[in-house]
């Protein structure tokens, strides 16, 4: 029974703890705010009155400190590529990344003579879910969220990430 309908028929939730931190954490997630390219319109899209990102919990936030989600949404130049990894290694553990369309997820229409563009952002950073297109619509990034809470409900945070298992 989902903590939704236990709460609802018997008022009381009997959970184990990551199941209560996932819910949290897949409830609220916030998104540094950042674009690179013609992605990021689509991206602001999603968040603005239309498709309103904030019924899902996601707030983009001003710094990447108070961040868990980075979606980027852009071209990535080789010039931005040491931001973007600066950004990320300035989030908390555990966070995560969205790569927002064709640019970000291979170079998309630069990837042959682009000589400034590098050919995919999983080449600095790690990439939990890919959009695709040119540029990807909200309906898409929304989607992409609804996969990341998907990922986040089977964690194991106590066992896997605050406690790391030694190799
Ligand atoms: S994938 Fe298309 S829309 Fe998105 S940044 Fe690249 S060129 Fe622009």
């Amino acid at each position: 029974m989902s903590l939704e309908s236990q709460l609802q028929t018997n008022g009381v939730v009997i959970a184990k703890i990551d199941d209560l931190l996932n819910w949290a954490r897949l409830s609220s997630m916030w998104p540094v705010s950042f674009g690179i390219a013609c992605c990021a319109i689509e991206m602001m899209g999603a968040m603005a009155s239309t498709y309103d990102l904030d019924r899902f919990g996601i707030f983009p936030r001003p710094s990447p400190r108070q961040s868990d989600v980075m979606i980027i949404a852009g071209t990535v130049t080789f010039k931005m590529a040491e931001r973007i990894r600066i950004l990320y290694e300035q989030m908390p553990e555990p966070k995560y990344v969205i790569s927002m369309g064709s640019c970000s997820n291979c170079g998309g229409p630069y990837w042959q003579h682009g000589y400034h563009v590098v050919k995919g952002v999983d080449k600095i950073i790690p990439v939990d879910v890919y959009v695709q297109g040119c540029p990807p619509r909200p309906e898409a990034l929304i989607g992409a969220f609804l996969e990341l809470q998907k990922k986040i409900e089977t964690e194991s945070i106590l066992g896997d990430q605050l406690f790391p298992q030694e190799a």
